[in-house]
């Protein structure tokens, strides 16, 4: 809808609010996935489906409001004359339940979902673009809870505006340098000898943390900024780890998300990565998931044949979460299988964890990998691992992932 027309509109929406008598509401019904309705109707198949269900919201409201159309599968209906706030809500379900009539009538084999959000006039707000604003985020809200209809209120716009500040605040981090890496030490189990550490991102402001990397990666991944991230980890893991002690003795593991795995720059960024800072044998690994690798077998081998002929170790991360079957195992191009923490947990109490780490224990050695255990946080667990011959440990035990300086005093100390 151009400018003019969106004008037009609102003058009207406000005459019509204006004039009505009684409890006064704006309906805004969502089709949802417009793009998937119309790529299985076809265009003109869809456009006929809008202009029947424009017509079924006047049957609805007749007599007390107008429909108007205002894109795609969007639809605005100022209702008047309403005699309780409640009747907002019987007026808003009406208007669904005739929808609803009317595909049924037309014998769709899938009908479209719809939510119609509720703002009421004046009481939340008197300004007509406001108010639309206001019944927009409503239905928003209302698909994200799998209600047909909902009635405004500030649980509705914290619920829709949140998220977008949080990645709005997250993007300006990530060029502001406002995040950074944590260091948790990997140590040889036979020797108790530091061998490396996972790089852990954190995002601190003022001595607080503003959200933990299980919700701002997957953030990150689904908001286009993941390539970005990952090349700050990389760069800053490489960098900061050039000025660790004995630096030459240990190595720096990145985790990497399935979307950038298979991103189509990731090859190239991790070879110019690798070209600035230069990286020594064993100094750089990448985590994966198993599940991530198991999602598209055949690309992701591709993919981290692609990687180990960089020079870079390859570690399967969260293993045992992922069911791989033994016959992916052999063909798994990785130097490393990183053993969940939910089965390292349970190796004190439950003989059967403990079976099965050391069945991946001994699995890996036939095929020459190397094993970590992460979430070690006790002795007991570490001797047990010990017993079974795995290779690596990391967890609470030795230490949680540590700032640049206090990992470096952790390994001089040791
Ligand atoms: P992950 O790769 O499985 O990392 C291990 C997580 O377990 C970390 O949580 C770590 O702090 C925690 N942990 C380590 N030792 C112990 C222990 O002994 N006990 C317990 N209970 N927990 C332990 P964190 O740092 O919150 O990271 C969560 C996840 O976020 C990571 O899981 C990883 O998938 C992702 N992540 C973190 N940083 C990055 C990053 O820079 N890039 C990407 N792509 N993902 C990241
Ligand atoms: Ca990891
Ligand atoms: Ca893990």
């Amino acid at each position: 809808m151009d400018e003019a027309r969106y004008r037009t509109l609102l003058t009207s929406l406000e005459t019509c609010l204006r004039e009505a008598q009684e409890i006064r509401a704006l309906l805004l019904v969502e089709v949802a996935d417009m793009v998937g309705l119309q790529a299985r109707l076809g265009y003109a198949a869809s456009v006929d489906l809008m202009a029947r269900l424009a017509g079924s919201f006047s049957t609805a409201v007749h007599g007390r409001g107008v429909v108007h159309k205002l894109g795609d599968g969007s639809f605005c209906v100022p209702v008047g004359g309403l005699r309780n706030p409640g009747h907002a809500m019987l007026a808003a379900q009406k208007l669904v339940r005739e929808a609803e009539q009317t595909m049924n009538d037309m014998e769709l084999a899938l009908s479209p979902q719809m939510h119609v959000g509720i703002a009421l006039y004046p009481e939340h707000a008197s300004a007509a673009d406001e108010l639309l604003r206001k019944a927009q985020l409503t239905a928003v809200a209302a698909r994200r809870r799998g209600v047909r209809a909902l009635q405004f209120d500030e649980s509705c716009a914290e619920q829709v505006t949140k998220p977008w500040a949080l990645r709005e605040a997250f993007a300006s981090a990530l060029q502001s340098g406002g995040l950074q890496l944590y260091y948790q030490p990997k140590v040889a189990i036979a020797d108790g000898r530091p061998v490396g550490a996972e790089a852990l991102m954190r995002w601190i402001q003022e001595g607080r943390t503003v959200a933990t990397p299980d919700v701002f990666i997957p953030m990150a991944e689904e908001s286009g900024l993941i390539h970005n991230t990952t090349w700050y980890a990389l760069s800053v893991a490489l960098r900061e780890a050039a000025e660790w002690p004995r630096r030459d003795e240990l190595g720096v593991a990145v985790n990497v998300t399935p979307g950038m795995l298979h991103h189509r720059e990731f090859p190239d960024m991790v070879r110019s990565a690798v070209a600035t800072w230069g990286v020594h044998e064993g100094g750089l690994t990448l985590e994966i998931t198993e599940g991530a690798i198991i999602a598209d077998f055949a690309q992701a081998t591709a993919r981290l044949r692609m990687l180990r002929d960089l020079g870079v170790r390859i570690s399967i991360d969260d293993f045992g979460t992922g069911y791989s079957s033994l016959s992916y195992f052999k063909k798994i191009p990785a130097h490393e299988l990183k053993i969940d923490k939910s089965f390292v947990f349970g190796m004190r109490q439950d003989a059967a964890d403990r079976r099965l780490v050391e069945t991946i224990v001994t699995l890996a050695r036939q095929f020459g990998l190397s094993v970590v255990a992460e979430g070690v946080e006790d002795a007991e667990t570490l001797q047990a691992l010990a017993q079974i011959g795995c290779d690596y440990a990391q967890g609470y035990h030795f230490a949680p992932a540590l700032d640049q300086q206090r990992f470096c005093e952790w390994v001089s100390q040791r």
